[in-house]
């Protein structure tokens, strides 16, 4: 497989002489699981494994046909090739990934789009004045702030597992209150109903 090696790369660093399209591929993937880049790498491969020739082989199989050179660039000239990054990014946008990747990771406050900088389960997902004006109801119906992922509360006794969220049962209780400047304790508090 003939390698470009003129490749410009930034800050004087030098790339093998010996460097390959695969190893170039082998690269990308562990610069990518170093970063945490969610990634998908679209190139000669993914063509090679589209090919009905190829149905039955997998891609480490010697009997696996291979692109050529003159295949492959055939294949890059094409109007459909060119779009595939176009169409991929948007397909994740219109998934809704990305507002879930925000939410999930509870970098805005719900209620009102601040920006946030402590965790989910320190704020949960709201802003301080957002977090006193939010009922303990709207919270315990949320995502689990604790979970990474589009989680419902685990309530056990009076207070979910995960977050320490008061369960829904629990008497006594109006209204949430963030505790600011304590790291010690989550930035909520049950306010007993002043009534
Ligand atoms: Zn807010
Ligand atoms: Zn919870």
């Amino acid at each position: 497989m003939p390698t470009s090696l003129r490749i410009a790369v930034p800050h004087g660093v030098q790339l093998p002489r010996t460097l390959t399209e695969a190893d170039a591929v082998d690269l990308v993937s562990r610069l990518a699981e170093h970063y945490g880049w969610s990634y998908q790498l679209f190139g000669r491969g993914v063509v090679e494994e589209h090919l009905a020739v190829n149905r039955d082989h997998p891609a480490e199989s010697k009997s696996r046909h291979r692109l050529s050179e003159q295949q492959w660039r055939r294949v890059r000239k094409t109007a459909a090739w060119r779009s595939v990054r176009r169409v991929g990014i948007r397909a994740v946008v219109e998934a809704g990934l990305l507002d879930a990747a925000v939410r999930q990771a509870g970098l805005e406050c719900l209620a009102c789009g601040a920006a946030l900088d402590a965790a989910p389960d320190l704020t949960w997902s709201h802003c301080a004045s957002c977090l006193v004006r939010t009922d303990l109801g709207t919270l315990q119906q949320a995502r689990c702030p604790a979970t990474a992922a589009e989680k419902a509360h685990q309530f056990a006794e009076s207070r979910c597992v995960r977050c320490g969220i008061p369960a829904p049962e629990t008497p006594s209780q109006s209204r949430v209150e963030p505790v600011p400047d304590d790291p010690a304790t989550r930035h909520l508090t049950v306010v007993p109903d002043a009534a």
